[in-house]
């Protein structure tokens, strides 16, 4: 096919179209729309941070293996080196993974409501997608889901557990099921798992394990979003394709240290998950005496709906207040509804007085 005139100019036919990826963010002293952590990392990982890049040589390229991050990594999850690969966030993880495993030939499953990217992410990587249902609750049926996989054949299946929006973690046993009936990797999500009771972290010992890719980030509980750090934990094997597939010295020097050095400073970050978990059960028990309906929670987020007012008015008198939440209330399976960060109990008083007020 030749391309000629405004041909040429053109993007892929499957991608016409095709929105770029962007929620209203206009300016608010209170912004509990993206997920981020209340409070920065501590003083101490600044300074270190700043006193390892002083001494970096910005002339050579960054170790293309980021062997030293691996290593803190592999010791903090109690893991082989060979079992960690890391990349610009863990939507470049969800790249590299659908670059290696998906394409054109393969079919990548999710189950919907879920985390917008992973779609987004399979259609970039020319990846047809099928999408399973979830229930009332936000639950996958286990015997929906395995038949769909039986049926569907995927290559790559994934869950986000605590799932975005929603909140909802999937239950062990499902995650299990899904495990074993998925022809290809199961990719569990687990961005928000710090917040919340449960991981996937036990099936490693499973049969399948070898199937199973864990993908976690950096710009949730670990404080670091502006940095883009998330990696995975994977079969040696599966880590070995992702590094061929990745674009050489994807990893700066920057983001490698940052990350290493955030590992050292676990407990303070730590300290800081506990307290996010405390104000959400605060926020849900105010929530509660409010015209809305939530969805339990084990993310650093609720999703709501409110019941006497139609959701954008909402979100837009929050914005007036000085508020921003997200409203994800045209997403298909969360119609309606707003998801509030939890943020500092002060803002968290100010998105509730806002909210009050506004309904
Ligand atoms: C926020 C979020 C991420 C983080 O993406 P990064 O690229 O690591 O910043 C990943 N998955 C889910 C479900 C998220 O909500």
């Amino acid at each position: 096919m030749r391309l000629e005139g405004p041909a040429a100019l053109r993007e892929r036919p499957d991608l016409v179209g095709m929105e770029g990826y962007h929620s209203a963010s206009p300016p608010a002293r209170v912004r509990l729309n993206a997920n981020e952590p209340p409070g920065p990392p501590p003083s101490a990982w600044r300074d270190e941070l700043l006193s390892e890049l002083a001494g970096i040589d910005p002339r050579r390229y960054p170790d293309p293996r980021a062997q030293e991050l691996r290593a803190a990594l592999a010791r903090y999850h109690g893991v082989g080196e060979d079992e960690v690969f890391c990349a610009n966030g863990s939507n470049e993880v969800l790249q590299v993974l659908l670059i290696a495993f998906g394409g054109h030939e393969r079919r990548a499953a999710l189950f919907w409501p879920t985390y917008a990217l992973h779609q987004r992410i399979a259609r970039l990587s020319a990846t047809p997608v099928v999408l399973g249902p979830r229930d009332a609750s936000f639950a996958i049926e286990t015997a929906v889901a395995t038949d769909l996989l039986r049926e569907a054949q995927p290559a790559i299946t994934f869950l986000c557990s605590p799932n975005n929006p929603t909140g909802a973690v999937d239950e062990l046993p499902t995650i299990e099921a899904l495990l074993s009936a998925a022809p290809g990797l199961l990719v569990v999500d687990e961005a928000y798992a710090p917040f919340s009771d449960q991981d996937a972290f036990g099936l490693r010992g499973h049969c399948d394990a070898r199937r199973l890719v864990l993908v976690r980030t950096f710009s949730k509980a670990w404080a670091l979003a502006g940095f883009r750090l998330g990696y995975c934990i994977a079969a040696p094997e599966v880590v070995a394709v992702l590094e061929r597939v990745a674009l050489p010295y994807h990893l700066d020097v920057a983001t490698q240290l940052a990350g290493r050095l955030a590992l050292r400073h676990e407990a303070a970050l730590a300290g800081q998950v506990r307290s996010v978990v405390r104000e959400r059960s605060r926020l849900a028990s105010q929530l509660a005496d409010l015209p809305v309906r939530q969805w339990p929670s084990q993310a650093n987020f609720i999703l709501f709906r409110p019941e006497v007012r139609p959701a954008r008015s909402v979100w837009e008198q929050l914005v007036e207040r000085s508020v921003l939440v997200r409203d994800v209330s045209r997403s298909p399976g969360v119609e309606g509804c707003l998801r509030v960060t939890v943020g500092t109990p002060g803002e968290n008083n100010a998105f509730l007085g806002a909210l009050r007020e506004s309904l």
